[in-house]
């Protein structure tokens, strides 16, 4: 079988940027693709204002919700700061990893809530920054209904701990060979161009791509060979983040 593919659309609050997120939604919509969208339920992070605050926002997200789009449950505040690698080890920093599991349970306690206020339930975990800790699954066992992770760098839906993860493994529309990938985008920092590749990538690819939660369905018992896959793939992806970074270095000392 081919690649299959999901979209997940990162930082939606009430600051985000609208005529960006309109672009992305439209292309999505036009395609008839439903993404996870990882709603942010309290955000206090100053680089997801990017506008004013949009009194329409909770009707938007209610709208997606009722169009079959998945609710992502992203994090509380967004307020990341330096912390020890979590589960997945993307980043030194976080929002959830490393903090006490009464003050995790409190986050997605008062997180759900204020989802819940707005009449949305979310289905599905997505740690900001990809921070998050066994207690975060916890805490997330017990104070909430998502039993949904979007993270991994399994090849396929696993199940894990309780829980079905959905693999998320792309940032950028990009041609697999086979299993599930999820690509990861955060709709204000994403210009018209991307948009387009996005939607052209849709466009070529359109039967591959699934909905989340019949992703989920699909989940197989995480084995050795998903445990492998995921040790290459974060190797893999580390040293392309420090040739990047070496890249950056050597670029700014020649100007
Ligand atoms: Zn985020």
């Amino acid at each position: 079988m081919g690649a299959r593919y999901l979209v997940r659309l990162d930082d939606a609050c009430p600051t985000m940027d609208r005529s960006r997120w309109d672009a992305v939604e439209a292309a999505l919509r036009e395609r008839g693709v439903s993404p996870i969208v990882a709603v942010v339920p309290a955000n206090v992070d100053p680089d997801l204002v990017r506008g004013p605050v949009d009194g329409g926002f909770w009707e938007r997200a209610r709208s997606w919700a009722a169009s079959g789009w998945v609710i992502g449950l992203h994090g509380y505040s967004h307020a990341l700061r330096p912390s020890r690698r979590g589960l997945v080890p993307v980043n030194a920093y976080s929002e959830f990893a490393g903090l006490a599991e009464e003050e995790q349970r409190r986050r997605i306690r008062e997180g759900v809530a204020a989802l819940a206020a707005e009449g949305l339930e979310p289905a599905v975990w997505v740690a900001p920054a990809h921070g998050f800790d066994s207690l975060t699954l916890a805490a997330l066992a017990g104070e909430s209904p998502i039993r949904i992770v979007s993270d991994g760098f399994a090849r396929r839906a696993v199940l894990r701990g309780g829980f079905v993860w959905l693999p998320q493994q792309l940032w950028r529309p990009r041609k697999m060979g086979g299993g599930l990938w999820t690509i990861c985008l955060h709709p204000n920092t994403l210009s018209e161009p991307a948009v387009g590749k996005l939607a052209r990538f849709i466009d070529e690819n359109r039967e591959a791509f699934a909905h989340p939660l019949e992703a989920a369905r699909g989940a197989a018992p995480y084995g050795p060979a998903d445990a492998a896959h995921e040790r290459v793939f974060a190797a893999a992806l580390a040293l392309k983040k420090a040739v990047g970074a070496a890249a950056r270095v050597a670029k700014g000392k020649m100007r």
